[in-house]
């Protein structure tokens, strides 16, 4: 299956560095050969057509420049007119999320599949990106969106297939949860974000983080997946990091999704758990999340430590599962 990875930057170089290190490991275990054609920046498009030698890529890309890799260089729109069934899209949030949705728009009109791990397309643009996908009949992935590398929608659509999510609860963005825990803990905001920007897992823009959007977006998505809704970002309350707020150590951000006598209830608020609370003794790099199904009981699914690399892995995962589905 040949694919073009929009992104290099903190999860895209993990992607590839995955994608080099597992591929005979994917091709002997599941039959399934992943070949990267084309390769993005915000500069440079490096394309191959029967595949970039990915070391490569890494390489040119580590010393400042994609062009340095060994391959031709196209424009951005061109990943369009060459050969490839699956476009990987790991770019920064956009602020009204219409960048991503026109590249999924067009994918899907031009023959192709989806993987993303960028959340701002589907918070705003949910059910025209599906219904487009739906009616040219393509596929779109997006484990990576919500809580960086634990599975949600993998395991949603293949471990727990009876039941439906009658409540989700959980933790699922990590930055604006270190960033108030170390707050907690004495230090100042601006060395929280530092912190979080240095371990790669503060969003392009940390302001997405501090502000609550980016624990929103995914709010939004893990409610319109779960429970089968439209919503977009303006139908939920959320609330953001205060800066100048003394927290205390049982503050977290938590994202609640619940139906209620019909009623959807979706909100992602900082909340003071309790000691018995399962979420509270979750480590700082953790995500997790705590979910009532219908006939597969209680359950809850956590990280122990997340950041680019979990989150790459959880990009490739939805890739292996493409391939094995259109294989
Ligand atoms: P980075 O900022 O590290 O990387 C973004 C990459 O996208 C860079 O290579 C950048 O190019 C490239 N890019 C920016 N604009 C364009 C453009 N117009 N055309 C082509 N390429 C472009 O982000 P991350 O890797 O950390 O995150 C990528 C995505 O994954 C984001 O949407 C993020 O929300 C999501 N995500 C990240 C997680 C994490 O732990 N980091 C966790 C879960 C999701 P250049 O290198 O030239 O700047």
């Amino acid at each position: 299956m040949d694919i073009s990875v929009l992104g290099a930057g903190n999860v895209g170089l993990n992607l590839l560095r995955i994608l080099k290190e597992k591929r005979d490991v994917f091709r002997s275990r599941y039959r399934v050969d992943i070949n990267v054609v084309s390769v993005s920046d915000s500069r440079t498009t490096v394309f191959e057509p029967n595949g970039l030698d990915l070391g490569e890529v890494i390489e040119a890309k580590a010393s400042g420049n994609l062009s340095r890799a060994e391959a031709k260089t196209i424009s951005f729109d061109e990943i369009f007119d060459i050969d490839n069934e699956v476009i990987v899209d790991l770019m920064p949030a956009t602020q009204d999320g219409v960048r991503g949705r026109d590249i999924y728009m067009k994918a899907f009109r031009k023959g192709r599949h989806v993987v993303t791990a960028n959340k701002a397309p589907l918070a705003l643009h949910w059910a025209q990106i599906m219904e487009e996908a739906a009616s040219r009949g393509k596929m779109i992935r997006y484990e990576a969106t919500v809580a960086g590398g634990v599975p949600l929608f993998s395991f949603r659509d293949y471990c727990i297939t009876p039941s439906e999510v009658i409540s989700f609860r959980g933790i699922v963005s990590l930055t604006v949860n270190l960033v108030m825990r170390m707050m907690a803990r004495g230090h100042s905001f601006q060395e929280a974000v530092k912190y979080a920007q240095s371990m790669g897992v503060a969003e392009t823009d940390y302001r997405d983080d501090t502000s609550g959007l980016d624990a929103a977006r995914k709010t939004v998505i893990l409610a319109n997946s779960l429970f089968g809704l439209s919503m977009s970002l303006n139908d939920l309350y959320y609330e953001g990091i205060d800066e100048g707020k003394r927290y205390r150590s049982s503050s977290r951000m938590v994202s609640t999704v619940s139906v209620e006598g019909g009623r959807v209830r979706a909100e992602s608020r900082v909340e003071e758990l309790s000691q018995e609370d399962p979420l509270l003794s979750l480590p700082e790099e953790s995500l997790a999340y705590i979910i009532e199904t219908e006939n597969n009981g209680k359950l809850m699914v956590r990280s122990e430590r997340d950041g680019p690399l979990e989150t790459a892995a959880a990009v490739v995962n939805d890739i292996v599962i493409m391939a094995r589905e259109i294989c």
